[in-house]
């Protein structure tokens, strides 16, 4: 019997882990398929408090999984397939195994939201991605025009990065201002290499029957032209969908599927509870992933404390 299982290992799970690990409830952390989470897969995290000439996304993760087992965390590279919260202990079902556990805290992050286009899905890793810091350096994209989907953040990191490898990175975006921060944003836009395709959305990716990215058919959403640009690849970059998925129907979530509280980190199921990427649809910071996994910990250690449980 656990006392905590903590799903995920981005910067919420393993900060919960530190905690929990420090409290002495020796916590079980199963990273799921993508140990670190989604921070392993930028290049240089410049905002992260007390780094000031910034830290490597993958370093940065190393750091705080050592950080936990320091002080006893077991991390597990093991994937949640089922969780059964209907009544204490929680059931889990891991990797075909059963666990029980008295305590969980939910911080499965967020994936790479997708166009949803089919030619997406047919030349998926045949010069579509959604990492540059993964795919970038392919040799099918050196020298050659790049495209960066989306208007984010991540975006303009990925356009920003791209400008190593390809020629012309064309940064398409459906409006005709940038969301991404301000620093960010103008960074992209003084780029020499970097060209925005404004107010425009990709309608398919060729071409299918080459099985490669030759390019991309794209509309203006404001005139209704539609035009095709040559490239290589296509790196999407529109944001992410909470990892929710294993609760449906068992604990509360908004529309968008990111996962409710009650209080604090609470979930409706007493016992149960959230940080992170997958219940936080408005800030998807770092430090703020990790600051709710501090406090998500701290709500788990008082409930167990609590004479009742
Ligand atoms: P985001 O801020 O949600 O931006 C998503 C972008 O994709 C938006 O520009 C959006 O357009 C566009 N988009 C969404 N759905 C689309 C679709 N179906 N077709 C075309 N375009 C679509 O996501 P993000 O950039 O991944 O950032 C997520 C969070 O992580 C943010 O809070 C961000 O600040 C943070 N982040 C920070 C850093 C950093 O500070 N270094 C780096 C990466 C991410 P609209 O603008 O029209 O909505």
């Amino acid at each position: 019997m656990e006392n905590v299982v903590i799903i995920g290992t981005g910067c919420a799970g393993l900060t919960a882990a530190i905690y929990t690990a420090r409290a002495n409830l020796n916590p079980l952390v199963l990273t799921g398929t993508m140990p670190g989470g989604l921070l392993t897969t930028t290049s240089i995290v410049e905002n992260f408090p007390g780094f000031p000439e910034g830290v490597d996304g993958f370093e940065l993760m190393t750091k705080l999984q050592k950080q936990a087992e320091r002080f006893g965390a077991r991390v597990k590279f093991a994937t949640v397939e089922a969780a059964d919260l209907s009544r204490r202990p929680f059931k889990l079902m891991v990797d075909g195994e059963p666990m029980e556990t008295k305590t969980i805290i939910i911080s499965t992050g967020a994936g790479h939201r997708h166009l949803g286009l089919e030619s997406e899905h047919l030349l998926d890793k045949k010069g579509v991605t959604y990492c540059a810091t993964c795919d970038g350096a392919l040799p099918m994209f050196r020298n050659q025009p790049l495209v960066v989907v989306g208007g984010g953040d991540s975006a303009c990191e990925e356009a920003m990065y791209l400008t190593r490898f390809g020629s012309t990175v064309y940064l398409i975006h459906r409006r005709d201002e940038l969301r991404a921060s301000k620093i960010m944003a103008d960074r992209t836009l003084a780029n020499p290499k970097i060209k925005p395709v404004w107010d425009s959305v990709v309608t398919e990716i060729l071409d299918v029957k080459q099985d490669k990215v030759t390019g991309v058919r794209i509309k203006n959403v404001k005139t209704n032209a539609e035009s095709t640009l040559d490239c290589a690849g296509v790196f999407v970059a529109i944001g992410h969908v909470p990892n929710t998925q294993l609760f449906n129907g068992v604990l509360d979530m908004d529309d968008a599927g990111y996962l409710k509280t009650t209080q604090g980190s609470a979930t409706k199921v007493p016992g149960v509870f959230v940080a992170g990427d997958c219940s936080d649809r408005v800030y998807r910071q770092a430090v703020t992933a990790a600051g709710m996994g501090c406090a998500a910990a701290i709500d788990c250690e008082r409930f167990l404390g609590s004479e009742d449980n």
